[in-house]
């Protein structure tokens, strides 16, 4: 992988404050990037080209074709999660 974009920050609208590329890379389901990527840093740089070339052809393209969630959806996984924790 290529680590030279690991530096950049950006405002996270998930978590309200800056996180760097790296995290945005790595912070998703199964150490994959997170799912708002694109969303997030196509106006910094190509950040479509970059994980293209630099992710596996099957973690790209779940990643292309990930819908955003309902933020209700993402609330119900997380009680259910806690749950399962807790049992
Ligand atoms: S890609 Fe994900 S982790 Fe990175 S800034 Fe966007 S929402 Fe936050």
């Amino acid at each position: 992988m290529d680590e030279s974009k690991d530096h950049l920050e950006q405002r996270c609208p998930r978590l309200g404050g800056p996180v760097s590329f790296r995290y945005c890379r790595i912070s998703g389901d199964d150490v994959s990037a997170c799912w708002k990527i694109f969303d997030c840093w196509w106006e910094v740089f190509d950040v479509a080209g970059y994980l293209n070339k630099h992710l596996p052809e099957d973690k790209f393209n779940i990643l292309v074709n990930t819908e955003p969630k309902p933020k209700v959806v993402s609330l119900i996984e997380l009680i259910e999660q806690a749950q399962k924790g807790a049992s």
